[in-house]
């Protein structure tokens, strides 16, 4: 009798502790999102990897999963397949799969904003100073880094590159 009520006293007390942890985790990731960034050739040529991640790091963006990957002529072009029709987009492909990439998922409070805002402006010349693309990249087309611009987007982004076992939550 009392070995039962030992038993269901300490499934009660391990379901509290389950669903309170539960709780703790919906509350630490309260606002946060995840992002896709891409390092993109001509940054990983240049060496810029390590700066590039550590400014989302110090901003307080955390790594959910990275890797480095060579996309072919067909993964670029699907992955920019929005872009199809426009007169950069050749020239994007080529360049996308000219070398190796590192991509990211970032993850943190407003994520998909916060890296936008690190990257800076799509056009070098134009991006504020001290973000990634003013510091390190060399033209509109060879722009240093990726960003999904929206939580939508991100969520189409991310699959590209990554499976949900491959992604860690740090929160
Ligand atoms: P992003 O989100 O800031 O990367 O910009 P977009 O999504 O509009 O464009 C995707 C990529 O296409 C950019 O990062 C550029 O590398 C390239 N791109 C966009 N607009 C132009 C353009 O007017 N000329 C050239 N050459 N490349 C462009």
């Amino acid at each position: 009798m009392f070995k039962k009520m030992f038993i269901c006293l300490g499934m009660l007390a391990a379901f509290t502790l389950f669903f309170a942890s539960c709780d703790k985790k919906k509350e630490e990731w309260k606002g946060k999102e995840r992002t896709l960034s891409i390092i993109k050739p001509d940054a990983v040529s240049a060496n810029h990897i390590g700066e590039i991640i550590s400014r989302f790091e110090s901003e307080g963006l955390r790594i959910a999963a990275l890797k480095m990957v060579k996309l072919d002529e067909k993964g670029a072009s699907d992955f920019y397949a929005v872009h199809k029709g426009k007169p950069f987009f050749a020239d994007l492909v080529t360049f996308m799969s000219s070398g190796p990439v590192v991509a990211i998922v970032l993850e943190g409070d407003n994520a998909v904003l916060l890296n936008r805002e690190i990257m800076g402006a799509t056009d070098p010349s134009k991006a504020t100073k001290g973000t990634i693309r003013s510091d390190f990249a060399k033209s509109i087309s060879q722009n240093a880094v990726h960003g999904s611009d929206s939580k939508e987007n991100a969520e189409i982004e991310i699959p590209f590159f990554f499976t949900e076992k491959e992604q860690q939550s740090r929160f």
